[in-house]
């Protein structure tokens, strides 16, 4: 066997390794791909249900806070420390004194935007 034929025994012996290193990988990256596929799928679950979450307690705690009346356009605060409704014209709950929760109609509306 001359210097030649080693050379090339060598130089296919390290063109298989590639092959077979270049292969693995392929099959390593396609494991990756499906893994980051199915963490995307779950996240976007997790977001849209939260965003839904979200959505339903800005919709509870409104119901909570403040109440539109039919007539006007004026609203209807409802005290967070007693309870008792008021006109949004008071500054303060004329019942108990604390203060008028910093909700506005416009915050509402932009909310409903969501
Ligand atoms: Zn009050």
């Amino acid at each position: 066997m001359g210097l030649e034929d080693v050379a090339y025994s060598v130089i296919g012996i390290v063109a298989l390794l590639l092959a077979w290193v270049t292969l693995r990988l392929k099959r390593d990256l396609l494991k990756l791909n499906d893994i980051i596929g199915r963490q995307n799928r779950r996240i976007n679950q997790l977001l849209f249900q939260l965003s839904r979450e979200i959505k339903n307690d800005i919709q509870k705690q409104r119901q909570s806070m403040v109440s539109f009346s039919d007539e006007k356009d004026s609203e209807r605060i409802i005290c967070p420390r007693c309870q008792r409704t008021y006109s949004s014209n008071e500054k303060k709950c004329p019942h108990c004194g604390a203060r008028k929760p910093k909700v506005t109609k416009k915050d509402l509306m932009e909310w409903d935007d969501l």
